[in-house]
């Protein structure tokens, strides 16, 4: 790209959108952030209601890369992330109940929630919410962008970088470079019902989380055993992706009454109040480590990020969204 400052739109405000977008605008390009929902953070999402907080995507991240580990060192030296010190275990027999602990690498959390982290990266950027992008055109003066939301085109940019699940872009296949909607197309992405459940009293568990390897069921949380969390006692209950596979299309509703019969199970209560929320595409799985974690075509000035392109966790997210940028400012 030349040193000139150019325009540039990033669809999407999960982890490796607002990644991409902050290093791009770091560079010195005009950068604008799109974003469907009300707010930044995607899939690292928390839910607020009134006096209670919930993790309903992302539950914590690890550190592998040593690019990552400073990173998240960073984040931590400037209050945005901690260590998640909790009793994490997992199930061994729900009947008679039985878990062994999990030590595991360190866990690290978003504070105050999963969402904290993102929407104060967001926060430094020019970011558009409430703006689906349904389709892309070249126009003289570059892309234009056309939303759900509005009936004439947004301002014209020289550069787009899709931050979306790989679901999502397929949409976007009449403009996209028929290799990377194949392998869009080829990415696996497990579904994912999120129960949100409230107590009036902190529950009397010898555990705050436990991975869960069989029935409805495959991870519980409880909210308050994360840094800064605060309210009332609140747990977080993922449902197994073959279970949410079977029941995607069902009434969430009616899949509260089994979640909730499998979590009794294991620790005999009933909670107060229960939301839940459903998680289409929820976890991926990159069809192979292919070297470069983002698409960027210099000559159509389009490039792709997302978890998807690397290990389909938090830290790919961040990793792709760091390549594209590099990738982008590269040329
Ligand atoms: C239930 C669940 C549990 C998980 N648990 C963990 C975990 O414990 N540890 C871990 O490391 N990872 C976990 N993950 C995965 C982790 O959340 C993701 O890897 C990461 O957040 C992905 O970031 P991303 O930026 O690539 O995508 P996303 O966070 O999905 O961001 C994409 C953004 O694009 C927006 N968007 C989509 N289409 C459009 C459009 N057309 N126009 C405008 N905006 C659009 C979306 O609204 C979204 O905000 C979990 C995910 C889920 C759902």
């Amino acid at each position: 790209m030349t040193q000139t400052k150019q325009s540039i739109a990033v669809v999407g405000a999960g982890l490796a959108g607002v990644t991409c977008a902050l290093q791009l605008q770091s560079a010195g390009h005009a950068v604008v952030l799109y974003e469907k929902s009300r707010g930044a953070a995607g899939r690292m999402s928390t839910r607020r209601d009134g006096d209670w907080q919930a993790d309903h995507g992302a539950q914590y991240f690890t550190a592998r890369g040593d690019a990552f580990k400073a990173q998240v060192d960073q984040w931590a030296s400037a209050g945005l992330v901690s260590t998640w010190r909790a009793r994490i275990g997992e199930l061994t027999a729900a009947q008679p109940f039985q878990w062994v602990a999990k030590p595991g690498p360190t866990r690290y959390v978003a504070t105050p929630g999963m969402n904290s982290l993102v929407r104060s990266m967001a926060n430094q950027l020019n970011l558009q919410i409430n703006t689906t992008i349904t389709r892309i055109e070249r126009g003289q003066e570059g892309w234009l962008l056309y939303s759900k939301e509005q009936d004439t085109a947004l301002p014209a940019v020289q550069f787009v970088v899709f931050a979306i699940p790989a679901p999502q872009l397929v949409a976007f296949d009449s403009v996209l470079p028929s290799p990377w909607i194949t392998q869009a197309s080829q990415t696996r992405f497990d579904p994912c019902w999120a129960s949100l459940v409230g107590f009036q009293q902190p529950l009397d568990l010898p555990f705050d989380a436990l991975f869960i390897n069989e029935g409805p069921l495959s991870w519980i949380a409880r909210n308050h055993s994360k840094p800064g969390r605060t309210g009332p006692e609140t747990w977080t209950l993922h449902a197994s992706p073959e279970f949410s596979a079977q029941t995607i299309e069902r009434d969430g509703q009616d899949l509260q009454t089994e979640i909730l019969t499998a979590f009794a199970q294991i620790t005999t209560v009933q909670p107060v109040w229960t939301q839940i929320h459903k998680w289409r595409y929820a976890l991926s799985h990159p069809a192979a480590e292919s070297g470069e974690p983002a698409l960027w075509d210099a000559q159509m000035r389009l490039g792709v990020c997302g978890d998807w392109l690397a290990d389909g966790r938090i830290e790919g997210a961040w990793r792709s969204g760091q390549a594209c940028a590099t990738l982008v400012l590269e040329g």
